[in-house]
């Protein structure tokens, strides 16, 4: 099996993180860990996780020790949102609208009352370069899916949660956290990466800037290096080191331009900082899948914060999606999303 692409990139920055030197690839990482980290990992210092080497997936037990490292430290918050109602009827509408099945056919079979946990993952940004800037980015997301779930981190406060005292917390909550921490994380390099916007086109307009007033200061030093060849009073020596010195310029021009985009290469570190996770009593919605002769039941959360059916999430590449196409795989229904329904 391939090692998913977003558990590379959250172990890339996980190694980061913590002081290791991570490159990715598209199927695999390559890192130098320090002996700590690789000893809370048990990883040698010298690692390749992906393709042709240790596989990453969910659910293996080097994901699980990324997960315990990355969250440690967080402060984690338990809170419940009760809500004082909850959608009784005219769910088959929202098939087709909340989520939309694109093949197939998809029936409303039944609901049921049932209790889920939400995660709101806060992370923190710093972006270097020639300067620096930082912020917080804010992604909501289903524990037990691991599904982004829009808007969660804005809404929530509406409701009113009422917080659990540390040593009182129900043992309700999800206790598998991988995917929706990998999926959190994805969506908020996203987040902050959406925010470095300006800060990235301003860093690129300098690049461009400096590179562009260091090509006219070597072609002026060029022209005038070489009007003072014709000068009578050089020597056969003199006239020799200036054509060398003259011939050297491309090169001194292109070390000067490779140091300005050293100078302005944007490096962005993030990396959570707080997590509040709550206990949200939902509707679970029963739905009928066929395609063909094949049939599946699937569930679906109506969730009261977001007031619609939260979305699903691609059973090949873990992407939220609430566009949904069904294929038939070894006798069963995949459901995938609008990319993945594209590949072979
Ligand atoms: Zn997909």
């Amino acid at each position: 099996m391939d090692s998913a692409p977003e558990l590379l990139s959250f172990a890339a920055q996980v190694f980061d993180k913590y002081g290791g030197i991570a490159e990715q690839d598209d199927n695999h990482v390559m890192a130098l860990l320090p002996p700590g980290l690789a000893r809370s990992l048990n990883l040698p210092e010298e690692v390749q996780l992906g393709d042709g080497a240790v596989p990453l997936l969910y659910g293996s037990p080097v994901l699980d020790r990324l997960i315990q490292v990355a969250t440690e430290e967080i402060p984690l918050i338990f809170g419940r949102i009760e809500v004082p109602y909850l959608k009784k009827g005219g769910f088959d509408q929202l098939i087709g609208q909340d989520i939309v099945f694109t093949n197939g056919q998809a029936r409303v079979t039944g609901r049921a009352d049932a209790r889920t946990s939400y995660m709101v993952l806060i992370c923190r940004y710093v972006a270097l370069s020639d300067e620096r800037k930082e912020g917080l980015v804010e992604v909501g997301t289903h524990e037990g899916t691991g599904a982004i779930i829009e808007d969660l981190e804005t809404l929530w406060p509406e409701f009113r949660p009422g917080f659990y005292v540390p040593g009182k917390v129900p043992p309700h909550f999800s206790i598998h956290l991988e995917r929706a921490v990998a999926n959190a994380m994805q969506k908020a390099r996203v987040l902050a990466e959406e925010k470095l916007t300006d800060f990235i086109k301003s860093m690129g307009r300098r690049l461009r800037r400096d590179v562009k007033n260091t090509r006219e200061y070597y072609q002026a030093l060029r022209k005038e290096m070489e009007a003072s060849l014709s000068h009578h009073n050089l020597s056969e020596a003199q006239r020799h080191e200036r054509i060398a010195k003259i011939e050297d310029l491309p090169g001194e021009m292109a070390r000067k331009i490779e140091d300005l985009q050293q100078k302005y290469k944007i490096q962005v570190r993030l990396r959570p900082c707080a997590a509040l996770r709550f206990l949200v009593n939902v509707v679970q919605i029963i739905v009928g899948i066929r395609l063909r002769k094949q049939t599946r039941t699937i569930h679906l959360t109506w969730n009261p914060i977001s007031r619609r059916l939260d979305p699903l999430v691609c059973e090949r590449c873990c992407e939220t999606t609430r566009s949904v196409h069904a294929r038939e795989e070894d006798s069963r229904i995949l459901l995938l999303c609008p990319s993945c329904a594209q590949k072979q």
